[in-house]
Formats: structure tokens, sequence, C-alpha cells
């Protein structure tokens, strides 16, 4: 497995190719392409302390956030240092000389303006108040008494009390991000599904597998002496690159002190990225994830790409504390002495991510099979955090009780190897939104400004998102049919704008006017046709949707990696007590005897010792100690052992998913018996009052989804 490491299967150099005028060859094995036309930077998390950078960073203040720069050398100094912000202003005068309020009217009905509280958007309002503007939405910026259609948070779902419209946080997606839940989340995928899963660098937790990481390396390396690799150790929840460092031996890991206290995951350093400019760059994708169950996931069409400051070289022991060489953080490399603030969205240290493809793209390579990979990258990713993700949920908001509904805009970091395969760094809940850097004005003393390329990207997506999640569009689509059939461009995108103004002439417009609006994805927008009277639309004055659906509409290629998904619901059903996110014994007994998977094989005596083994282990290593019982990551573990007791001759997916269809079969029979019961004791009556919500829900979503006629024989053989 470790030789087939992603890093290790490097293809011909990038860098070679395009010069030879030819794409680098699509890797064998690659999964059905989905159509590219989707398109990333990260942010301050939920934590208060932030620890210091091990590596050599400079002596100077950090920037307070992501999206911070307290650089602008490629400013003119004539610039103001605080002018107006231009989107805000375009979009005062425009509404000033429609004459129109906010709102919208039309004939006799009229609909109320959709009420957002932002009280709580912390370092994105700036981007949300441009985005209610433009939407002609109705800001609560001190909250209100009476509930709002939407509450934006800038940190976490628990930022206020909700119980009801919607907010823009998950429960529990902070934790799910932190770098060993994810890299847990992951790892659960590639046991299941390796080469699907191969976009994420082999990883170790610290502490706990520390010896399993040294033990590894040392095999790798008995039988191939000439294997020089490079790790990198990430604290837990660390951001911003901080107290991130590269290692060359497994021994060099800095176990005392911090690590006790502080856990982290030491991983495969990608040692061959794609290089521009002989910079090393990342990029930042938002991802917007509209909805739990059903699953509905979007990507914006165009991120951001953070430089490096320093030219790439391999590491070696001479350059491993390298910060400005090694590490894409925007919030490390602002403080070099080369960081280059600029304007434009294709030159400087950060540029739209779009620019980069219209520049690989001029190279000839293959940017819709680059757009494909990432699309499925960030798919299967969002597959392997959803089970959890559901057992927070249905904790925070069980079913029956009052609560919001949810999305999340997330902030996908990617770094693209030279083989121009796409490979996952980490995963923000809360990416920076901030559209504004500092400004040196003299030192120590600083100014904000706004920064457009970050203010082209971001409000698009805060926008579009509001728009994806409209309470009242049902409403509007009633009243104005035409807003479903197309859009027009009233107010021009930032970038026009600033072809109109003093920024007349940089390359950002230069490179928007040529590929005006979208990356070059060599994808057609689908809605942006304009039809019907644009004064009766609401809409019409928009640019059309920056967000692109990826999920339902690739379901039928990625729904059979969501097998984790399914034992979730299994594990929810269980759980029994409303708020819980453990299982107990008596849960996990039941469990068993409701899906029949004791035997004379299995006693019930066995499968007391199976519940207190994995859950004990589980319950060391996990933060969480809220509740006792079973997590369900242990659940899994539990799980797959029984799949692999009963379906001995299977690869592991297959084994599980023989044992998920034998679980929902034996479920499905049991829910028609007490639905049968249930109506023999009351002919007339409808639900079963016993049937709470969820269990009508899962009754009602396993039934249609009894298992197909091969699989069940398959399973009663097995059980026989
Ligand atoms: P943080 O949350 O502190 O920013 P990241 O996981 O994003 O942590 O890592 C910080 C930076 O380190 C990334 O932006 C990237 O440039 C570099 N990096 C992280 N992981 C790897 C890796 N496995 N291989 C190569 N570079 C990496």
């Amino acid at each position: 497995m470790w030789r087939s490491s992603p890093e290790r299967e490097l293809a011909a150099s990038w860098e070679a190719d395009a010069a030879a005028g030819r794409a680098p060859a699509a890797e064998a094995g690659e999964p059905p392409r989905v159509d590219a036309g989707a398109a990333g930077e990260p942010e301050r998390p939920a934590r208060e302390e932030q620890p210091k950078a091990v590596l050599q960073a400079p002596a100077r203040p950090r920037a307070a956030e992501e999206g911070d720069a307290r650089v602008a050398r490629r400013l003119p100094p004539a610039l103001p240092l605080a002018p107006p912000r231009p989107a805000a202003r375009a979009l005062c005068q425009l509404a000033k000389a429609r004459g129109r309020g906010r709102g919208y009217r039309r004939g006799s009905g009229s609909l109320r303006p959709v009420t957002v509280d932002s009280s709580k958007a912390r370092t994105s309002l700036d981007a949300l108040k441009i985005s209610l503007r433009q939407l002609r939405w109705k800001e609560f910026p001190f909250g209100r008494r009476l509930p709002c259609d939407i509450y934006w948070h800038g940190v976490s779902f628990h930022d206020n009390d909700i119980l009801s419209g919607q907010v823009n946080k998950f429960p529990g997606m902070t934790e799910m991000v932190r770098k060993i839940t994810l890299s847990r989340a992951l790892r659960i995928m590639q046991n299941l599904f390796p080469e699907e899963y191969n976009f994420y660098p082999r990883s170790w937790i610290l502490p706990e597998e520390f010896q399993l990481f040294v033990a590894q390396v040392r095999m790798v390396k008995d039988g191939d002496p000439s294997w020089k690799p490079t790790f990198i150790v990430k604290p837990d929840g660390g951001c911003q690159g901080d107290g991130i460092y590269l290692i060359k031996d497994p021994n060099d890991i800095r176990l005392t002190g911090t690590l006790q206290s502080r856990p982290a995951v030491v991983q495969e350093y990608i040692y061959k990225p794609l290089l521009i400019d002989k910079l090393k760059f990342d990029i930042r994708l938002y991802v917007l994830l509209k909805s739990l169950d059903p699953l509905e996931i979007y990507i914006a069409k165009d991120g951001l790409s953070r430089f490096c400051t320093e030219p790439y070289q391999e590491p070696n022991p001479q350059n491993l504390h390298h910060v400005f060489m090694h590490l894409t953080n925007y919030s490390l490399n602002i403080h070099s002495g080369k960081f280059i603030h600029s304007d434009s969205a294709s030159t400087g240290s950060k540029r739209t991510f779009s620019s980069i493809l219209c520049r690989l793209s001029s190279k000839g390579v293959d940017i819709k099979k680059v757009w494909s990979d990432i699309i499925s990258l960030v798919i299967k990713t969002v597959i392997a955090l959803t089970p959890e993700l559901k057992v927070f949920y249905q904790s925070d908001i069980p079913t029956g009780r009052p609560g919001p509904t949810c999305f999340q805009i997330l902030g996908f970091d990617i770094l693209l190897m030279k083989s121009l395969k796409p490979m996952l760094l980490e995963v923000n809940a809360n990416p920076s939104m901030r559209i504004e850097h500092e400004y040196e004005l003299s030192p120590g003393v600083f100014e904000n400004i706004p920064s457009l390329v970050d203010e082209e990207v971001k409000v698009a997506v805060i926008r579009d998102t509001l728009r994806l999640m409209d309470p009242l569009k049902k409403k509007k689509e009633t009243h104005f049919p035409d807003i479903c059939m197309g859009r027009k461009h009233r107010i021009p995108p930032v970038s026009d704008r600033m072809s109109s103004s003093k920024f007349k002439g940089s390359s950002l417009s230069v490179a928007r006017s040529q590929h005006p609006e979208k990356p070059v994805t060599g994808k057609e927008d689908l809605d942006c046709e304009m039809t019907g009277d644009p004064d009766s639309n609401p809409e019409a004055h928009l640019p059309s949707i920056c967000l692109k659906q990826v999920f339902p509409k690739y379901a039928k290629q990625f729904n059979y990696l969501r097998l984790v998904d399914r034992m979730a619901n299994l594990f929810i059903r269980f759980l029994g007590i409303k708020g819980t996110m453990k299982l107990g014994p008596t849960g996990f007994r039941t469990f068993i005897r409701n899906c029949k998977l004791s035997s004379s094989s299995l006693s019930m005596a066995a499968v007391d010792i199976l519940y207190i083994d994995i859950t004990r282990r589980w319950n060391s290593v996990t933060l969480d100690q809220r509740d006792s019982g079973m997590c369900l990551q242990a659940f899994v573990e539990a799980f797959f052992f029984l799949a692999q007791r009963k379906f001995k001759m299977l690869p592991l997916h297959e084994q599980v998913a023989s044992l998920i269809d034998l679980c929902e079969y034996h479920l499905s029979l049991l829910d028609e018996k007490r639905l049968l019961c249930g109506r023999r004791r009351r002919p007339q009556s409808s639900p079963p009052q016993e049937m709470n919500a969820r269990t009508q829900s899962a009754a009602g979503s396993l039934a249609p989804r009894m298992i197909g006629a091969n699989k069940l024989s398959h399973s009663r053989h097995a059980l026989s």
C-alpha cells in the first residue's frame, strides 16, 4: 500500500509536459469522470488560543486572520488607504438610481424580504453585508426579537440558540474537520475503498500511533534503502500553519511536552507539487453543503490560489525549516519580504483559481480532467464526513423537536501534484470570508483596505449560497415564474466595475474580460439565458449562480461509497435516548437481536465482550468524554468485525455492504410487522403512536431500499 502511495506514483513532470505541448496522461484506474465546471484560503477556526508556528517563522506578528494582509507592496503609494468598497458603493448608487426599496412587490401580491440575523457573523460581516444589499434582503445587524429566516454565524452552530429558520453551520462540523477526526473518517474510507480515497496523504495519529508510524516507515525503508521520505507534522485543531514542521526521520517528532497535551497528525509530505513560476501553491475551494439528508453538495466555480514566496526545492535537511518554501499559508507568507500583493486575479501571491486554470489551459493541460478530479475529491470527502455529522445533527436537533435547518460553506484546501492529481490537505469549517487586508501605514500602524481578489470570489460565494437557501424561493417562483428561467447581469461583476474605476487596466479585469464571469471549465452554464421580463424578476440584476451542484447530480457515480452513511443510519436508530451520540450496551444488543446477527458461533455474551472491548479502546483515544458508550467509529469497527466473520471470502467493502443489506432487510421486516400490528390494533387510525418520527422515517427509507434478490440470497446463504 505504501508503495502505491500517490506521492510515489508521480508521472513525468508537468513542466516537461507543458514544454512538450501536451497534457499529462490521465492516471490509470481513475473512476468515470464527472463534468468539469466548478473551483481556494483558510481561516481562524473556532478556537480562541493560537499556538506559535514552529518552523522558522518570522518574529513579526501573525495576521489576525487568514484573509488579513499586512503588506501591500504593489499598491501605488497614492492609493487612498481606506477607499470605500467598490462593490458597496456601486450597489448603493444602483439602488438609489432605481429608486427601489427593499423587498418584492408585484400587482396586489407582495412578498416580504428575506430576513437575516448578522449579529454573529464576525469576520464574514463585510462580505455578508454586500451580498445582502445585492439581494435586497433585510439585515438585522443586532439580532431581532422575532425569528429571522436565516442566521449567519461566524464560528459555530451554537453561536446563538435558534429554534427555527436556517443557520449557516452544522452542529459538529468544527469537530469533524479537525485534523485527527478528518484523518480517521478518511481512513475508514481508505480501508473500504483504497483506490478511490488515495487523494489523502497517508497519515498517522499521534501520540497513539507513533509506534505504528515508526514501524511502518522502518519496514518500507528496509525493503527500499533508497527511499528518503519526508513527513509533515500538524497539530490537531491547528490552523494557518501554526506548529507545523517537516521531518525526515520519525524519531525527529517532538514527542515531549506538547504532543501529550496537543495531539497531532503526521502525514506523508507531497514532495512533488505542481509549480507555477517555480513556486508551490495550493487551492482554496468553497463547497456548499446545502443539506445532509438528502445529501446536496455545490462547488463554487472559482476559488483562490495561495502562493509560497520562496522558490520550491524538494525537501532536504537544509531547507526543511523554510516556511516560505514549503507552506502555502497566506497568514505566513504575508510576512515574507517577497509577498506580492496585487489587485490582479492572475498575478501576485494570491490569485483566483480560474486564472491558474487559464494558464494551465494555455499550456495544453486538460483542465476538464483537473476539474473532474477535484469534484470527485470533494464529493468523496463529504461522503466520508456525513455519517458522523448525522449523529451530531440528531443529537443537537432530535427529530420532533424544534430546531433550525442547516447549511454550511466549507473551505477545501487542495494541492495539485506535478502529475496534476489533486490531493486534499484539509477542510475548513469556517473558511475566511474577509474581503480586506491590512496595509502597513507605518511600522506597527495598520489600515484595512479592500482586497479585490477576495471580494470577487467570496461575495459571490456568500450571495449565491443565500440565493440557493432562499426560504421564500417557492413563493417568489409563484410570483415571478421567470426567475427560474433566466438571469441577466445588471450589476457588473466586481472585475468589470474595477475596470471602469481607478483599477482600470488591472490584469484582473483583463483576465475577466477575456474569460468573462467564470473559469474556463469547458461546461456551459445552464441557467444564464435571459427570458421573461427582467423588471418583474427580483434576481434579474444578479449574475448567474457561481455554485454548481455536484450532488445529487453525480449521485449514481458515488452512491456505492456511502456504506458508512448507511451504518450511521443503523447506529442512530438504536441510539434510543434523544440527544445522545453514543450507543449503550442495551442499544448494541438490540441492534444485534433485531438484525438477527447472533448465532451459535456469536453468543450474546460474546457480543457484550465485543462491545466492552471496542468501546473501551475508543473512549481512551477520543477527546469527547461527554457521554459514555459506543461512538460511531467504534460501532463501525464492530460492524467491520461482524461483517468479516459472516462473509469471510469477500473483499472488505463487499463484506460490509452485505451485512448492511442484511441488517436493513431484517429491520424493514420488523417495521412492516410493527406497522401491521399497529393497524390491527387500531384499524382506522393512521401511524401507530408508539412509532416515533425517527422510526417512521427509518422504516420509510428502508422499505423501498429492500435489498436486491441476488444480495439477499447471498446474505441468507452466508447466514445459513
Ligand atoms: P493549517 O490548517 O495549519 O493551515 P494545513 O494542513 O493546511 O494546516 O497545512 C498547512 C500548509 O502546509 C498547507 O497549506 C500546505 O502548503 C502544506 N502542507 C500540508 N500538508 C501537506 C502535505 N501532506 N504535503 C505537502 N504540503 C503540505
